[in-house]
């Protein structure tokens, strides 16, 4: 592992050869800070004053993991808003235990109906355990988001469930603050472009990453990933093609995300939880989610969780001291965890260290 001397006097970034720090021990995207503006509730209700439809039998459509951002929009939508809500959840094969009885509480305690589905041909497990392969063949950090192909490719599904329900809103618990800077970068994009503008530019850079390891390019994973590309976010021609007339709508980016009122909201009201052996509440609901820590942390030195903190700190939502002292709290590598998720996948020849 890495272990960094400094950090950012500003954030908590360690240095690196990646994220430099100038003469005054900050760094790029310190420097370079722009304070996220939201788009405001006005926006949002007008928003969901065009997409829905009263006499249909749902009014929007939301996505749920079991995670607690997810689980909060469910919440809002429902109690602060009076929407009539269809929850959709894929049964990601590695979904965390706690994160199925969240699903199954809030559904039952909001009433709102719930589809599952799943994805055929065990397709997610089998290109999980090649992108796994591949990784560990010549670990790049660019291509650490290629483990998470799989919940790319339910994007089709989800939307043909609401071209199914006449539903034209799709919500989302996406928060500003998860949008990490140095993903970007790896693949060639720079950290102050938009989301809406590097869909192709990310895409080149992932192509490029790949053909310098052909593992990732097994014929018969090529159209699941080409698709999974394709619906990547709601930018992506897939997206715009299939689902044009339906808005999808990430809460936080119009209503503030504030990380106390979230969990003590869901916990109150929606007997939502996190696992009790891990600190952190974050991310827990998919089981990969402790393999790309390790990845991130063996290759760059920090976490999502690293850049996520120091967002919240540039955005003044957490003090630098408390940023500090979480991290070295909630950025705990689970080996256990990820063994267990290789075993679970039928890997056993690879080791960590
Ligand atoms: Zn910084």
């Amino acid at each position: 592992m890495i272990n960094p001397e400094r950090f950012c006097n500003n954030c908590i970034m360690p240095e690196s050869k990646m994220v430099p720090l100038n003469d005054s021990g900050i760094c790029r995207y310190c420097a370079d800070h722009k304070k996220i503006v939201l788009k405001g509730e006005d926006q949002l209700l007008a928003l969901f004053n065009k997409f829905t439809n009263k006499h249909n039998k749902y009014d929007c459509l939301v996505n749920i993991s079991g995670g607690r951002d997810s689980a909060y929009a469910l919440l809002s939508l429902v109690k602060d808003y009076r929407l009539k809500v269809l929850a959709v959840n894929y049964a990601n094969p590695f979904t965390d235990e706690q994160a199925k009885r969240n699903i199954a509480r809030m559904v039952s305690i909001l009433g709102v109906d719930l589809v599952q589905f799943e994805l055929p041909k065990n397709i997610h497990k089998r290109i999980l355990k090649n992108n796994i392969r591949a990784w560990f063949k010549n670990p790049s950090p660019a291509m650490i988001p290629a483990v998470c192909i799989g919940c790319k490719i339910i994007w089709p599904d989800i939307i043909k469930i609401a071209k199914k329900n006449n539903i034209t809103c799709i919500v989302n618990g996406g928060n500003p603050y998860e949008y990490t800077s140095f993903k970007k970068e790896l693949l060639g994009v720079s950290h102050r472009a938009g989301l809406n503008r590097t869909y192709a530019q990310n895409i080149l850079g992932l192509g490029k990453e790949a053909l310098k390891n052909l593992s990732y390019l097994k014929p018969q994973f090529l159209p699941a990933t080409i698709k999974g590309y394709l619906f990547a976010n709601q930018y992506a021609p897939g997206s715009r093609l299939l689902a044009g007339d339906i808005e999808r709508i990430d809460l936080f980016h119009y209503l503030p995300w504030r990380e106390d009122n979230v969990i003590s909201r869901i916990k109150k009201e929606l007997d939502w939880n996190s696992p009790k052996d891990l600190d952190s509440t974050w991310r827990f609901d998919c089981q990969i989610g402790h393999l790309k820590d390790y990845m991130y942390m063996k290759t760059l030195g920090f976490t999502e969780k690293t850049d996520f903190f120091s967002i919240m700190v540039r955005e003044g939502l957490m003090s630098r001291g408390e940023a500090l002292e979480r991290i070295s709290r909630e950025n705990k590598i689970h080996n256990d965890k990820i063994e267990k998720l290789f075993s679970a996948i039928g890997i056993n020849n690879i080791k960590l260290t």
